[in-house]
């Protein structure tokens, strides 16, 4: 029932190719991928191969791009495209255009529709046999807004990119569970989740505006020379070590002191107030168990935003702000340290220190050179993963060992030439030493979870009780070094079939398997996501392919990444649609890159 050869062959240009296509040979429907998988019953697990394709539902396509080769295997890939509007033009998924008008709300929108299909799909989600039979799962999202690849949006279509375990008994198909699976399971998954009109309108709104004022509000910070902001009623501690929730049980909520008191009025929740944090040094200073760590991490992820709910929503950091610690035993490829150690014993040069195994000083030094490197404004340092030996040498020492014998400059000699050299701005929790109080712009005290505004305090007592520290360092901070990589593999040549670049594994936040490399993320805090790694190794394999050429330097590299990233998506990193990345910032790659032992610097 379709055209001779003949007669289609003369007017594809008036058709364009997927006209034709659907022309020649319609799409087959979704009961013939019934009447399929029941023919495939008791069938090889191979059998399965065949379903490899697309579909024609009610109201939607479904695409199936991988199947998995044994039911113990990675999940089968699928994808559910959702036109927006009928052929009859009537609404089909029908979002409002006004929730996807610019990228931040479009990439809310999408992460509320992904949300909502993990909690249909984990209603739905029955065992059927051995194995992942029966999964059906999307990335799941914790409590930051990223854009990802598992939900896209645009005038014509929703898209949604998920897995599936197909059905086996031992390694045979089990045809009418599939069927079941495929062809009931997932149009009501489409149906739960993906139809404006099945969704709750308020909700969605909110979740759309939350990310929104949030995004107004980082952009503000600047033009009030700020570069955090914590709202009053702000609920930052979280529910335990191992969960991200908010904490339940008698938090207390955040209140401003009123001398560093800001207003501002948001585009959709008004008026809003709260501490901002001022440019410059600022310390955080308190008792122990006080809150100080709580509020810096916080401070840590204001450059993400946040669901309504997490009790962080509204608070918002530097987007460039990047959390330091102390990490020994990381690698350090060719970076110029020289600004904070210097006369290594055996003579070894800080200008290009390389080491495989990095001490806590050298490792912090590291860290900071390279987030300075890629353009950070903002350190954050906390005194509970720092190096001691890194952030102070107080007068005994000074007295006792010689600066001669001593290669590290530390922190406090630094952090003031840092903001008036290079203008960057540093948020140190530092409960241990009152050194500091010469060096800071503010001091912040946390007392029962509360701040006040210490700043007075502290600048009288660091006159009444001069340290008699000598300043080290001499009376600028140094260079910031630029590296180019050499261009050279970054993995192991061992490559996926389909060669589809160098093989990615993420099983945690922590750890990167990039080829036959492990690269070791734990101390990289403001990775929050494991589909953020699997984005940042698709990147790096991008990089090695493209961007390794002896001439271009780290900066300009992850410049690139974000530029390509900013045009066309997390999907311009791979070759085929993938639904589990996630976006990154330049500050993460870069730090992923750097912890690569096989990178190498000219
Ligand atoms: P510090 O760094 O000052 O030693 P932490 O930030 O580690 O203190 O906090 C100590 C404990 O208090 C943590 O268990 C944390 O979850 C909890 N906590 C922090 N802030 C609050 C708060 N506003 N309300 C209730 N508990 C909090
Ligand atoms: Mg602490």
């Amino acid at each position: 029932d379709h055209p001779s050869g003949v007669a289609w062959r003369g007017i594809p240009a008036l058709l364009g190719r997927g006209g034709c296509q659907c022309w020649v040979k319609a799409m087959p429907t979704s009961d013939e991928l019934c009447d399929l998988l029941l023919d495939l019953d008791q069938r090889s697990y191979k059998a399965y191969k065949q379903i490899q394709g697309r579909y024609a539902f009610p109201g939607f396509t479904l695409v199936i791009d991988y199947v998995q080769g044994d039911p113990f295997a990675a999940p089968s890939r699928l994808r559910v495209l959702v036109p927006q509007m009928t052929k009859q033009g009537k609404p089909n998924a029908g979002f409002p255009g006004e929730l996807y008008s610019s990228s931040v709300r479009a990439v809310a929108l999408r992460d509320y529709l992904a949300r909502q299909f993990d909690r249909s799909a984990s209603d739905l989600r029955s065992k059927r046999g051995s194995g992942k039979s029966g999964l059906i799962s999307i990335a799941s999202p914790g409590q930051e807004i990223l854009e990802r690849t598992s939900v896209l949006i645009s005038q014509e279509q929703v898209e949604a990119r998920f897995l599936v375990g197909l059905p086996a008994r031992g390694r045979s198909v089990l045809g009418r569970q599939a069927a079941e699976l495929l062809c009931e399971d997932v149009p009501e998954l489409v149906a739960r989740s993906l139809l404006y009109r099945n969704l709750k309108p308020d909700a969605v709104q909110k979740h759309v505006e939350t990310a929104e004022d949030a995004h107004w509000l980082r952009q503000q910070l600047p033009t009030r020379g700020l570069v955090a902001f914590i709202p009053d009623g702000a609920v930052l501690p979280r529910e335990s070590g191992v969960s991200e929730k908010p904490l339940r049980e008698h938090p207390v909520a955040f209140t401003a002191p009123d001398s560093l008191r800001v207003s501002f009025d948001c585009p959709h929740r008004g008026n809003l107030s709260g501490m901002g944090i001022p440019q410059g040094v600022t310390l955080i200073v308190g008792g122990g168990y006080h809150g100080k760590s709580t509020l810096l991490r916080a401070i840590a992820l204001g450059v993400y935003n946040h669901i309504p709910g997490d009790g962080r929503e509204a608070v918002v950091t530097d987007p460039t702000a990047v959390k330091i610690r102390a990490e020994d035993g990381r690698r350090i490829a060719g970076v110029n340290i020289s600004p904070f150690i210097n006369h290594l014993p055996q003579g070894r040069s800080t200008e290009r220190f390389s080491t495989d195994n990095a001490s806590g000083s050298t490792s912090q030094a590291a860290s900071i050179i390279e987030a300075l490197e890629v353009e950070s404004r903002v350190l954050l340092v906390d005194e509970d993963t720092s190096a001691t030996n890194f952030m102070i040498r107080d007068r005994r020492m000074q007295a006792l060992i010689a600066k001669d014998k001593e290669p590290i400059t530390p922190f406090i000699d630094k952090i003031r030439q840092l903001y008036d050299d290079y203008g960057v701005s540093t948020i140190l929790v530092m409960g241990g030493s009152g050194d500091y109080f010469d060096v800071a712009d503010t001091v912040i005290g946390m007392a029962d979870f509360q701040p006040h505004d210490l700043t007075q305090q502290a600048k009288a007592i660091a006159h009444q009780y001069a340290t008699d520290r000598t300043p080290e360092g001499g009376q600028s901070f140094g260079p910031i070094t630029h590296r180019i990589p050499l261009a050279k593999r970054l993995d192991s040549p061992r490559r996926d079939r389909d060669d589809r670049g160098p093989k990615t594994r993420v099983r945690d936040v922590d750890e990167l398997r990039f080829g036959s490399e492990d690269i070791d993320l734990s101390a990289v805090e403001q990775i929050i996501d494991t589909a953020q790694l699997r984005g940042i190794g698709a990147a790096i394999a991008h990089i090695q392919e493209n961007l390794l050429d002896n001439r271009t330097n780290l900066m300009d590299i992850v410049d690139q990444v974000q530029q390509l990233l900013d045009e066309s998506g997390l999907d311009a990193f791979t070759a085929s649609p993938q639904g589990d990345l996630a976006y990154f910032r330049r500050f993460e790659l870069a730090a992923a890159l750097n912890r690569l032992r096989s990178l190498e610097i000219q």
